[in-house]
């Protein structure tokens, strides 16, 4: 068996030990002569695997009792769209567009009221998170809506942006558990699980009640109604099973390695490898302002695409997987999540350092 080091922006690295586990359980769950993914999500079996996922998640991120877990589908881009229907009551809101993410959800939710961008890095090729300390928010609307970390330019907003009383909707697909979080800041945190979590198939949603109402857009589907997955617990229609499973097994290997504040400070001693390399490299540059840096997404150029193109092959070549940068960006993207070990990235650092000395002045 060969296991690379994968350093993909999602689908992406998943704990060795969580896969094992579930190999190990893939022909009988626990006895039961069947797999997670042949058994019906109302058995007491899978009950007790949902009920213990939201049960270790809320432990993980210290979620307070008048905020709901919903395990959910359509992935985050389905959340671009079930914002607004559930949310813009005033129909309006206000984004602030730090990449193709953030983008993409301001789009979508000009589709169902005026959506209006307070804030946009986009001059500098999202390189950086503008000042977001006193934005020109409307009065009447009725969310700010963030992409936490923009997982394709590796930026990471620092501080939350002042909403001056507004409800705070953030996408945190590639920084989900990568680090502590206030959620009593947050009406809505969502996130697609294929980042940092889990397969892709889930995308989980954690909201504030008094968001959760009957009183949505019209036409909003049922099914795109937050409400319909509060009140049935997630399990409204035939959920993502076998998705839920492996994320409840990652919220048991994060507790076991300490939980988030432990997950902080192994991410930040990871990154600051990468980082401190590429700031005294001769060859390599990062691409991003650096107290905007993110501890998940590392994205660097040398200045020269074939070189950058020579680079990722010959890193290929050596285990170093999916280094390419988005297609929309070119260069490299090293995405170095909770599961990629320090020894990884310390690996990755030494293979840079040989390719600079034999290509600096080639
Ligand atoms: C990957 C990603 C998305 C898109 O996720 P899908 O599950 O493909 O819809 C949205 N937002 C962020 C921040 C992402 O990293």
């Amino acid at each position: 068996m060969k296991r690379v080091y994968n350093f993909s922006a999602g689908p992406a690295v998943l704990p060795e030990e969580v896969l094992k586990e579930a190999a190990e359980e893939m022909l009988d769950y626990r006895g039961c002569g069947m797999s997670v993914m042949e058994m019906s999500h109302r058995s007491k079996v899978f009950e007790t695997i949902i009920q213990e996922a939201e049960a270790d998640l809320r432990e993980l991120m210290n979620i307070p009792d008048n905020y709901k877990v919903l395990f959910l589908q359509g992935g985050a881009h389905q959340q671009f769209a079930m914002v607004p229907m559930n949310l813009m009551k005033n129909k309006k809101a206000a984004y602030i567009v730090t990449g193709q993410w953030a983008k993409k959800a301001f789009n979508e939710a000009k589709i169902y009221g005026e959506a209006i961008k307070v804030a946009s890095s986009e001059d500098k090729t999202f390189s950086y998170i503008p000042d977001c300390s006193d934005l020109d928010i409307p009065e009447d609307a009725d969310y700010v809506y963030i992409c936490e970390n923009n997982t394709i330019y590796g930026t990471k907003f620092k501080t939350l942006p002042n909403t001056k009383g507004h409800t705070l909707v953030a996408d945190v697909s590639s920084c989900f558990l990568s680090e502590p979080v206030d959620v009593t800041k947050y009406g809505i945190i969502y996130g697609g699980v294929q980042k940092n979590v889990g397969p892709a198939g889930v995308v989980i949603v954690i909201i504030r009640e008094d968001l959760i109402t009957e009183d949505t857009l019209p036409y909003t589907p049922t099914m795109l109604k937050y409400k319909t997955h509060a009140d049935a617990n997630s399990l409204y229609n035939t959920p993502p099973a076998y998705g839920i499973y492996i994320c409840g097994k990652v919220f048991k290997w994060l507790k076991k390695r300490g939980g988030l504040a432990a997950m902080k400070e192994y991410n930040e001693k990871k990154a600051k490898i990468l980082y401190d390399f590429l700031d005294q490299s001769k060859l390599f540059r990062g691409t991003v302002v650096k107290e905007d840096r993110s501890l998940m997404n590392v994205p660097f150029v040398t200045g020269n695409e074939e070189l950058d193109a020579k680079f990722i092959k010959e890193a290929k070549e050596a285990g170093f997987e999916n280094l390419k940068g988005h297609r929309s960006v070119g260069g490299m993207r090293a995405s170095i999540y909770n599961a990629m070990p320090i020894e990884g990235v310390e690996k990755l650092v030494e293979f840079m350092k040989d390719f600079e000395s034999k290509n600096l002045n080639a």
